[in-house]
């Protein structure tokens, strides 16, 4: 049976190698989401084909779920490492956010959802601080180094670790 042309088109996985700046994007990503949701297998890049009607189109690439869901806008071509990293940080919140409905990543020390920005050059995550005076907005870590801030402070904490696969 011929799909509806109001189907969406069947996106395809993007092997590694295709995007080297998304890849290398996506790896410091992932090192986030391992550090923040161990539950969470790794994201991964989506290609859907252009529009029927613009057969010129080319592909559009989303920054998927392990399954292949994706939410949000598509990439854009970036010149540099730095900015391929902010394009795909935000465009992983999109699809975390969207799709396994919670914030994300989240500032231990505040509860609250963070935002991407520039510190020092580097791509971070930004937290809008607390409400109190003497806590200020502040950056908590740069992409890809969250597992520098998430570690457990209390040793007798339960690690999440030792929930083995099903
Ligand atoms: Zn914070």
């Amino acid at each position: 049976m011929r799909p509806s042309p109001f189907d969406p088109p069947d996106p395809r996985f993007v092997t590694t190698g295709e995007h080297p700046l998304w890849d290398e994007a996506l790896a410091a990503v992932n090192r986030d989401l391992a550090a923040t949701l161990p539950e969470q297998r790794p994201l991964c890049l989506v290609a859907y084909p252009g529009w029927e009607r613009a057969p010129d189109e080319t592909e559009r690439v989303h920054v998927a779920l392990a399954n292949g869901d994706a939410h949000g806008d598509c990439l854009w071509p970036e010149p540099s490492a730095a900015g391929a990293l902010r394009a795909v940080a935000e465009a992983a919140q999109d699809t975390v956010m969207e799709l396994l409905w919670q914030a994300w990543p989240v500032c231990t020390l505040h509860g609250l959802g963070m935002h991407v920005t520039e510190d020092a050059g580097r791509p971070s995550w930004w937290c809008a601080g607390g409400s109190r005076p003497g806590d200020p907005a502040h950056v908590r870590a740069a992409i890809g180094e969250m597992d520098t801030v998430h570690r457990p402070r209390r040793p007798n904490r339960k690690r999440r670790k030792d929930r083995g696969p099903r």
